[in-house]
């Protein structure tokens, strides 16, 4: 039996099984029925390509930040109602604060879990995404997730393990690099002191360093983002430091990025001016939405834009399609974080399965694994394949779409293929 023989047998018993109707509702919550399958452990052996598409923070293993949090006595939890300032269940270390000064509403985290064991667990689903979310409100309280727990894997020593942990944990699932987008300026160290632009991109060069030693094959790329709903003309500043950074670290620092809701009122038109003259190559957030309205991937093309976040209201755009084919645009569809954000309830309504059927340069991607708490690549892998009917050929087109035409690359991933199939 071929692999297309053999995953296409596994897919059936998995969509035979008991309870798989969540598998296309809601995935994350048939994934540990999933994990037990034969074609889970056939997906997690797959070589990966690249992931092309994760926010840095966003990929650290919540366990373990609250382990790490746990086994330090400087760590704080804020318990008081939400104010303009804290999120509910934040937590933080303590030279985050303004002069490590503790305000009120916050109890020191390792006694706060002594007397009420309950709030580890609590304090974990306050930082994780899941179906039940999902309402007009979101983005706000997807937003949330990030204040919670940023001033805590934002502290130097905390950072420095959390990272290293993802870079080996992605080698290990076979994922051959990584492009981050990432938020500047907000790594602090002990003394509270924000790391700033360069030295950011120092440390993440010094750990990637470290772990390609033992996986000198597994390169990190660094995207510079901004927000998006920013007035523009706070754009251009970012701009600068995201051209100094490109220019100063060519091999690492990529490109420039606007995150956040789409429907934030503030369209790519908005930004076009600044954008268009951006001296960097611009990597955009665009049509992640099912708004029709909604035309950033159209404005995207138009200011020259080659690589998109997401892109899934393109089959909204019937004319755009042929556009996007043509200039092979990459659209880095995250199939996961598209239902855990409400845009698409039945996964096997996802458009990307049609996207690649259709020849367009589609790349799968994760998005915010570690909210969503999901794999680095595996799951929404999986997800595709289960619910868009395509074949394992189609899903190693993809994977090959994420090695950019690299020969280095694609030869590795080839010899590293082949092996895949002969250990079947
Ligand atoms: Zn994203």
């Amino acid at each position: 039996m071929n692999i297309e023989q053999i995953a296409g047998r596994m897919r059936r018993e998995c969509l035979a099984a008991d309870g798989a109707q969540l598998i296309f509702n809601d995935f994350q919550k048939a994934l540990p029925a999933l994990r037990q399958s034969k074609l889970y452990e056939l997906f997690r052996k797959m070589p990966k390509g690249r992931l092309m598409h994760a926010h840095i923070e966003a990929t650290f293993d919540l366990r373990y930040v609250l382990s790490l949090a746990l086994s330090c006595p400087d760590t704080y939890v804020f318990t008081e109602p939400e104010t303009p300032e804290f999120r509910y269940l934040q937590v933080a270390h303590k030279a985050w604060f303004e002069g490590g000064t503790i305000p009120a509403g916050w109890e020191n985290l390792q006694q706060a879990v002594a007397a009420r064991p309950e709030l580890k667990d609590e304090i974990f689903e306050a930082c994780t995404a899941s179906i039940e979310m999902i309402d007009e409100n979101i983005w706000p309280k997807f937003e949330a997730i990030f204040d919670r727990y940023k001033a805590l894997n934002n502290y130097k020593p905390f950072f420095i393990k959390l990272y290293t942990k993802v870079l080996c944990e992605m080698a290990e699932e076979g994922v051959m690099g990584v492009d981050f987008r990432y938020i500047s300026q907000t790594i602090f160290d002990e003394d509270g002191r924000r790391l700033s632009h360069d030295d950011y991109v120092d440390l993440v060069k010094e750990i990637n360093a470290a772990v390609q030693e033992k996986y000198p094959w597994f390169k990190v790329r660094l995207i510079y983002s901004y927000y998006k709903g920013v007035p523009a003309e706070t754009v251009p500043d970012r701009l600068e430091y995201a051209r100094h950074l490109c220019q100063k670290y060519p091999d690492v620092v990529i490109g420039y990025d606007m995150v956040g809701d789409e429907a934030c009122g503030k369209d790519l038109n908005y930004y076009a001016d600044v954008l268009r003259d951006a001296g960097v190559p611009v990597i955009m957030h665009a049509g992640e939405s099912v708004d029709p309205a909604n035309n950033n991937i159209e404005l995207a093309l138009k200011l020259g834009i080659n690589r998109l976040g997401h892109g899934l209201n393109l089959f909204q755009h019937p004319e755009v399609e042929p556009k996007v084919k043509a200039a092979g645009v990459m659209l880095e569809v995250c199939p996961l974080s598209n239902q855990l954000l409400g845009y698409i309830p039945d996964l096997r309504n996802h458009p990307a399965g049609g996207y690649i059927k259709r020849g367009l340069n589609v790349t799968l991607n994760s998005d915010d694994c570690a909210i969503f708490d999901t794999a680095y690549l595996t799951d929404d892998l999986l997800a595709a394949y289960l619910c868009w009917d395509l074949n394992i050929a189609d899903l190693k087109r993809c994977l090959l779409n994420s090695l950019q035409g690299d020969p280095a690359l694609t030869s590795f991933f080839e010899s590293q293929w082949a092996s895949f199939e002969n250990s079947l």
